[in-house]
């Protein structure tokens, strides 16, 4: 489904996994494993694209969710995989996601085993200010501690990852049991202040359409208030 022109949401997949459009194609987070034959299908048939136009995908985190179908899509398209050096060490197996409780994390591996989800190597380590396929990187630790968005200046539009979720038009925080470290996301959400953006779109929930920006400035400003009221 195109969202913007060039900015297609591939439906049916779990988390949001999202496909822009330019010469090269750029898929933005991966969803849960086993959906690969779909993301594919999305290139051809409804972009009427060939798999080796995938040249780059960009994980916004290292959560199951978002990259269970990167590894085997890299290995059919020969795209490159790209993420935040915290998190792919993650994604490598080589550190272990961490949850406030601990316990979540114990899911997270259990779901892992269960998908049949092996580590892999990351091929592009990214970094804050970075650009990257036409995208400007946003560090935002908390969720996970490489949580990056990624900004598309020319068309206007944010994608957050697990960062802000969008729920009927209202924006929440991350989810408190399956984020890293709280306080530390909605410090990195006040980095979205002074960005011009129409559209966001988050790794769960629906897209947020319009005023983005708007929205957003009075959701961190809504934050303030109820930290100062503590
Ligand atoms: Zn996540």
């Amino acid at each position: 489904m195109e969202i913007v022109p060039g900015v297609h949401w591939i439906k049916g997949i779990t988390s949001q996994c999202y496909i822009v459009v330019d010469k090269e194609l750029t898929l933005i987070d991966t969803g849960m494993p086993h959906k690969t034959k779909k993301i594919l299908r999305y290139i051809t048939d409804d972009l009427q694209r060939t798999p080796s136009d995938l040249k780059t995908i960009l994980l916004t985190h290292c959560d199951i969710d978002h990259v269970g179908n990167a590894c085997e899509l890299r290995n059919i398209t020969g795209a490159k995989i790209a993420a935040h050096q915290q998190d792919a060490e993650i994604i490598a197996g080589k550190k272990i996601r961490t949850t406030p409780k601990g316990g979540m994390s114990t899911l997270f591996k259990l779901l892992g085993s269960f998908l049949r989800m092996k580590p892999f190597h990351v091929d592009l380590l990214i970094n804050d200010s970075d650009n990257l396929s036409g995208f400007t990187v946003l560090h935002m630790p908390g969720h996970t501690m490489g949580s990056i968005a990624l900004y598309d200046s020319k068309r206007k539009v944010l994608f957050i990852g697990d960062t802000l979720r969008c729920k009927h038009g209202i924006i929440l925080g991350p989810s408190k049991n399956v984020t890293m470290d709280i306080k530390q996301a909605y410090r990195s959400i006040e980095k979205l202040k002074n960005l011009d953006f129409t559209v966001m779109l988050s790794g769960h929930g629906e897209p947020l359409r319009k005023n983005a920006s708007a929205l957003v400035t009075e959701f961190i400003e809504k934050i303030k208030k109820v930290e100062a009221t503590r």
